[in-house]
């Protein structure tokens, strides 16, 4: 083990209030593809295209043939041991917030329970017209999906490019921010505000912030301790 890494793992032991920040490489061992890699491709469209609100209103059928495609790919993958070693390490700290920019549902089906999914869930739909919400985990049979109290277009409970975040998971990831001691930030490029800002936040008062990552990111920089690998391999040693 290196120097770093002893130290690192002194560092989330050692803290009583701990935040994790994680993005779509989290689930990447579990075989959901990432929306940068050459992977995230359907149909030779971008992800970034799909994912709008311009892109539905448009053509909501398209859009949620993509959608359905992709929780047919998402039901059909499990948590990695990454996933385990976050669910795992929650049950040891009081304070402890899981912020999530996946949708895919992996870290709660991993026994994660203090999450915050800022992003949404694709396993969720939500009615365009009236706002009625629920859980919906089988296939539609018809695309798009219509509500049927309304008769309204139902749309992924999801967050799409350029939408704002729900409230309540971003208010508590902006709270936890103010105080927790240690941040670890796994598997998200940093690019995609407002979570690209999240270490910022926890660095500027004082916590130490951990990148898991195979590649560089735009937060590496401000980092005290990076792990360039996968996180799969790298969580379980980490929090281990
Ligand atoms: P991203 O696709 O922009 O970046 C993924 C990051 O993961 C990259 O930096 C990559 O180097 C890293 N990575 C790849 N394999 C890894 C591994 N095995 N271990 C650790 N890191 C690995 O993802 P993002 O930053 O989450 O932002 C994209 C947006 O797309 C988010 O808003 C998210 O909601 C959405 N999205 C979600 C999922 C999901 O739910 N699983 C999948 C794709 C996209
Ligand atoms: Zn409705």
């Amino acid at each position: 083990m290196t120097r770093e890494m002893e130290a690192a793992r002194g560092w989330v032991r050692d803290c009583t209030s701990l935040c994790v920040l994680t993005g779509a490489g989290v689930s990447a061992e579990s075989g959901v593809p990432t929306f940068r890699g050459p992977e995230g491709l359907w149909r030779q469209r971008d992800p970034m295209s799909l994912a709008t609100p311009e892109a539905f209103a448009e053509d909501p059928k398209e859009v949620w043939e993509w959608y359905q495609w992709r929780r047919q790919r998402i039901r059909g993958c499990a948590p990695n041991p990454g996933h385990a070693a976050l669910a795992a390490v929650e049950a040891a700290k009081p304070d402890f917030l899981l912020v999530t920019q996946n949708v895919d549902g992996l870290h709660l089906a991993a026994g994660s329970r203090r999450v915050a999914e800022i992003h949404g869930s694709i396993w969720r739909v939500r009615c365009a017209g009236c706002g009625a919400e629920r859980e919906e985990r089988s296939d539609f049979a018809e695309l798009p999906p219509r509500c049927a109290a309304c008769g309204g277009l139902l749309r992924p409970g999801v967050v799409w490019f350029g939408e704002m975040l729900p409230r309540e998971p971003s208010d508590a990831a902006m709270e936890m921010l103010t105080r927790c001691e240690v941040l670890i930030v796994a598997g998200t490029s940093a690019v995609v505000a407002p979570a690209s800002g999240y270490a910022a936040v926890a660095k500027r008062r004082g916590a130490r912030v951990i990148e898991v990552n195979p590649d560089e990111t735009p937060v590496s920089g401000i980092c005290d301790a990076t792990f360039r690998g996968r996180s799969g391999e790298i969580l379980p040693v980490l929090l281990g």
